[in-house]
């Protein structure tokens, strides 16, 4: 265990200032402190506050219990599974309330009652309650487990987080495999962190991810449907997609993909994904909208594409041959990552029409463009067009089809209709037939 002492550092010695601070989180935490209970920011927002970045919630931690919290707050709403939280809603703003916990590793034997751990040493249930030394041990990464006390705007440091956050470093609090192995999902925090805050990973806390990557196997998909969103959707893919080969991550997320990339590179380097996940960073900076469904049908292409080529090597259409590949791939990935139906079926979709694109002749193109997922999956023609996997001519068709007037519409498809160029079929990849 490390051994660590308590340091405070005044509200004068950082730069966090109080107007960075949601009202409803000091609503929160002010309503505590009230009541005579301690009530503390912690995690994330301290760690972001002291960073100058805008924090994307508040979470606040106290001494009462969840029943205790619910009493107080006519909003608050007790939640979780794995933990109890109460939820602390003030107009469209929710702050997650948490009781202080402890780690299994600080817990004698008789206070263990509630902690359950399966065989491979995972945490399955942690609702002990525990102090607030305790309750920083039993976080993840010691910059996420600094307290602001907004009462004199002092940083509460049990494990030396402030340090490694003025050196940039990401380190996981006490020993790293037996952390990984309590909640595997803490590999996939640490590189969404290092790429989020560009911090390097700390010696020991990287040294294991490689050899205990496969126990994300053993994560709920659901859970890691959430995780894979926030790592992707988080403004750095680009570089977390990086880490996260590096340390053989992604291999365990999506196995489909991996397999795909690494026959592929035998031959050339793939860029769609890549490519994907830098437009996601830059829509993402930009404010615009972004959805898991475009996200996980690039991250799923790769399969797609390889499955739909070896059935149009038997015979299949292009389109037909795309809508069996995806449930041949859909049917194996969603056994690691749960993907909702919501987001697996606009996926569909968009690979299909990918087929769908080609056939402009008659009423087709005009009837494509009003079709709800045509915009995506148009973007979607364009990554491929970008990574030289689809015709970059097909792609400026239809850009100069949407700019152009009704009358210049007519003619172009008459042009395609003409019979020269109607269906295509994708370049032909040399592995993806044995001939
Ligand atoms: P984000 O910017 O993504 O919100 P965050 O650090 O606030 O980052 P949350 O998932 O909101 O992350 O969790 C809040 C805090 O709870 C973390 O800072 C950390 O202290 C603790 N925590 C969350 N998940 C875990 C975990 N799996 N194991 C240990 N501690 C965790
Ligand atoms: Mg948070």
């Amino acid at each position: 265990m490390n051994k660590h002492s308590l340091k405070i550092t005044p509200g004068c010695e950082h730069q966090i200032s109080q107007d960075a601070i949601s009202q409803a989180a000091l609503q929160v935490v002010e309503g505590l402190q009230q009541a005579g209970f301690d009530g503390l920011l912690v995690g994330g927002c301290v760690r972001d506050l002291m960073l100058g970045r805008e924090p994307k919630d508040f979470d606040a931690v106290t001494n009462a219990t969840p029943e205790e919290i619910k009493g107080l707050f006519r909003s608050a709403r007790l939640i979780g599974r794995r933990f109890r939280l109460a939820h602390v809603r003030f107009g469209r703003e929710v702050i997650e309330v948490a009781t202080y916990r402890a780690a299994p590793s600080e817990v004698d034997e008789d206070r263990g009652g509630h902690m359950v751990l399966s065989e491979e040493g995972r945490l399955l249930h942690d609702n002990v309650y525990g102090n607030q030394t305790e309750d920083a041990r039993r976080r993840d990464f010691t910059v996420n487990a600094l307290y602001f006390d907004t009462r004199d705007a002092s940083v509460i440091d049990h494990v030396n987080g402030m340090d490694d956050l003025r050196k940039g470093v990401l380190r996981i609090i006490g020993d790293p495999a037996t952390r990984y192995r309590e909640d595997p999902v803490r590999m996939l925090r640490a590189i969404r962190f290092a790429a989020k805050l560009g911090f390097r990973l700390e010696k020991k806390t990287a040294a294991p991810l490689r050899e205990l990557a496969p126990l994300l196997q053993d994560v709920p998909p659901a859970r890691l449907f959430e995780e894979v969103v926030k790592l992707f959707h988080g403004g750095y893919a680009a570089e977390t997609y990086e880490l996260l080969r590096q340390y053989h991550l992604f291999e365990q997320l999506f196995p489909l993909t991996d397999q795909g990339l690494a026959l592929e590179e035998e031959h050339f380097p793939l860029t769609l994904l890549p490519r994907a996940l830098a437009n996601t960073d830059s829509r993402i900076s930009e404010h615009k909208p972004v959805t898991p469904a475009f996200l996980f049908a690039a991250v799923l292409w790769e399969p797609v594409r390889i499955e739909a080529q070896h059935l149009m090597d038997e015979g299949s259409s292009w389109l037909a041959s795309l809508q069996d590949a995806a449930e041949v791939v859909l049917r194996d990935q969603l056994r690691h990552v749960a993907i909702p139906k919501r987001f697996s079926f606009p996926m569909r979709e968009i690979w299909a029409m990918q087929a769908r694109l080609e056939r402009r002749g008659g009423k087709r193109a005009f009837s494509l463009v009003e079709h709800k997922r045509f915009r995506a999956g148009y973007d979607f023609l364009l990554l491929r067009a970008d990574s030289g996997e689809a015709d970059p001519e097909l792609a400026q068709w239809w850009t100069r089809f949407q700019e152009v007037d009704h009358e210049e519409k007519q003619r172009m498809v008459s042009q395609v209709s003409g019979g020269q160029r109607k269906r295509r079929r994708p370049r032909k990849r040399k592995h993806a037939s044995p001939h």
